[in-house]
């Protein structure tokens, strides 16, 4: 029995067999291809089958998606921001696969609830800021899904105080501000000469002030947003990861001064925000924990 986890994420396709206990040895991962994509798609999902009959496959996909009829429809990947059937083109691969799809958020919280922080918990937020600002709700011990499976996009969330135009149309976008892209962009506007998440991070982490601002900014509308979704579902715990987050006190400082400012109903001082343990692998293990749930549809 070979049960595979896929990942369309932002900046990477990762695919990893479920059954191998998924460790970095067992994941096998190539940026988001700029044409080609299922092609190169399929070839990663056959390699790390490796001949083995599949009879599980979860896909966790950046959305929007269309969770009944098996359609993603990614930004990051050119030739599907109309919509491509990765259900149905992946079932061609793997007849006898029972396969199941879900945003990366929701596989995100999944992760966080099986594997992670939230395992102890019944209400929890979970949120990856990388690219993207993407997250996952869990009320009550139930992982919210959504009526077309797009439940969970706090990087569409409003935050007060900000006006950045948003890759979705809107303006003041949670993910306009901390997004990885957003806030590299936001950087240069102010004359910092790099063009990285990476090179961001790293001088935010040194000091430079241009950097140090940018991920200042992404703390306090992360913070705004936790505050206002905690309200809102009467969560306790929030879940933190990706690799913004690993900047240290530039981000996670003013983040808790923004939590600590705006959450001040009687059932929110102890709003714990905390850093994920999970690392890269958290919304591909979400995709494993999908694909072994069930095996009969
Ligand atoms: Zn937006």
């Amino acid at each position: 029995m070979t049960v595979l986890a896929l990942e369309i994420g932002s900046s990477r396709f990762a695919a990893g067999r479920v059954a191998d206990d998924v460790g970095d040895e067992d994941i096998r991962e190539i940026p988001v291809p700029a044409s080609g994509a299922w092609d190169r798609c399929r070839e990663l999902l056959l390699e790390v089958a490796g001949g083995a009959e599949v009879t599980a496959l979860g896909i966790a996909s950046g959305g929007p998606i269309d969770m009944a009829a098996g359609v993603v429809a990614p930004a990051e990947v050119p030739e599907w921001r109309t919509g491509f059937g990765i259900v149905e083109a992946a079932r061609k691969v793997f007849p006898s696969a029972a396969i199941r799809i879900a945003l990366d958020g929701v596989c995100l919280a999944l992760a966080e609830r099986n594997f992670g922080a939230t395992s102890t918990v019944m209400d929890a937020l979970a949120i990856n800021v990388s690219n993207r600002v993407i997250g996952g709700v869990t009320v009550g011990g139930f992982t919210v899904v959504g009526r077309t499976g797009n439940a969970g996009h706090i990087g569409h969330v409003l935050v007060p105080g900000f006006d950045d135009r948003c890759t979705c149309g809107g303006r003041g976008c949670l993910e306009s501000v901390a997004g990885g892209m957003s806030a590299v962009r936001w950087a240069r506007g102010q004359g910092w000469a790099g063009t990285s998440v990476p090179e961001l991070v790293e001088g935010a982490r040194v000091g430079e002030d241009i950097p140090a601002a940018a991920l200042g900014r992404a703390g306090i509308a992360l913070g705004r947003a936790i505050a206002s979704v905690a309200a809102l579902l009467d969560i306790d715990f929030v879940v933190l990861g990706g690799p913004l987050t690993e900047v240290g006190p530039a981000l996670w400082k003013p983040l808790g001064e923004a939590v600590a400012t705006h959450a001040r109903l009687s059932f929110l001082p102890g709003l714990r925000v905390k850093p994920s343990q999970l690392g890269d692998i958290a919304i591909l293990a979400g995709a494993g924990v999908l694909a072994a749930t069930r095996s009969d549809t």
